[in-house]
């Protein structure tokens, strides 16, 4: 692993699960790390005192907010947006202001964000979204919004790439497929079904996707940007 000492890094979402994973491994690995979190306020200043990172209290679907706090962390070195919310069901009676809550998590935060992170971030810079294979492959009913929220990061990701690749700034989508978390619990209802279209059929880690994390904003991956980098145990293939 890269090491990050003199690095500042935030990560937008970061209380638990993959976000949590995240930040535990760059402080691990010496970085100055800050994290944003909206409904865990217990696990979060848990997670500040065991890595010494700093916790932020900020909506990401509130997008004064949002941008505040990432204006307001100075030049940060390597921008992780992991926030992001799961609304499952039949499209035709599921809440619209609940799709429409995961849309401004998933999508506008990430993108006005990542746009307040980039205006101050050195040369040299790093962001990466954690969007989902869900993005490129969607095999089951009641996903479709969630779906539409991960495969719009794709064309961000290409497009902020090539509006910051003239300073050295990469920008990257990690794509998680079934990954052990409160939100997809590896021994939850819908595990089985799951597993039964993946290669490797068990969840993955937030730890596996903390590592490819560091490994996309280290210097060895300097030339790596507006793609997509699937770790999903062959859920996609
Ligand atoms: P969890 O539900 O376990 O954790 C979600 C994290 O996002 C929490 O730290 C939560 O903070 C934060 N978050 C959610 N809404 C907001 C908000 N409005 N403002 C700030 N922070 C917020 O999810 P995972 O760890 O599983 O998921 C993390 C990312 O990985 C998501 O983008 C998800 O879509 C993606 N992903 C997950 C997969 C999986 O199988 N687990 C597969 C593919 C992608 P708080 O509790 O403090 O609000």
């Amino acid at each position: 692993m890269p090491n990050f000492s003199g690095k500042r890094i935030m990560v937008i979402g970061g209380s638990r699960g993959i976000g949590a994973a995240i930040v535990k491994a760059y402080a691990a690995e010496g970085g100055d790390v800050l994290f944003t979190y909206a409904g865990s306020r217990e696990a979060a200043e848990a997670l500040a005192k065991s890595t010494g990172a700093r916790a932020i209290h900020s909506d990401a679907a509130v997008r004064d907010s949002l941008v505040a706090a990432v204006r307001d962390a100075g030049p940060i070195d390597i921008f992780v947006y992991n926030a992001g919310l799961l609304v499952a069901g039949d499209p035709l009676t599921l809440d619209p202001d609940a799709i429409d809550r995961m849309i401004d998590v998933n999508i506008r935060g990430a993108y006005h964000a990542s746009v307040e992170a980039a205006r101050a971030m050195p040369d040299g810079g790093r962001i990466l979204i954690i969007g989902s294979v869900n993005g490129d492959r969607m095999p089951f009913a009641g996903l479709a919004g969630y779906a539409m929220t991960k495969s719009a990061l794709q064309g961000m990701a290409r497009g902020l790439a090539r509006d910051f690749g003239a300073r050295g700034i990469t920008v990257n989508v990690i794509q998680p497929g079934p990954t052990d978390t409160d939100m997809n619990p590896a021994n939850g209802p819908l595990a089985d079904q799951m597993h039964s279209v993946m290669a490797i059929r068990e969840h993955g880690t937030s730890e596996d996707v903390a590592s490819l994390t560091l490994y996309l904003s280290g210097p060895a991956a300097r030339g790596i940007t507006g793609a997509m980098h699937t770790i999903d145990g062959g859920f996609g293939a």
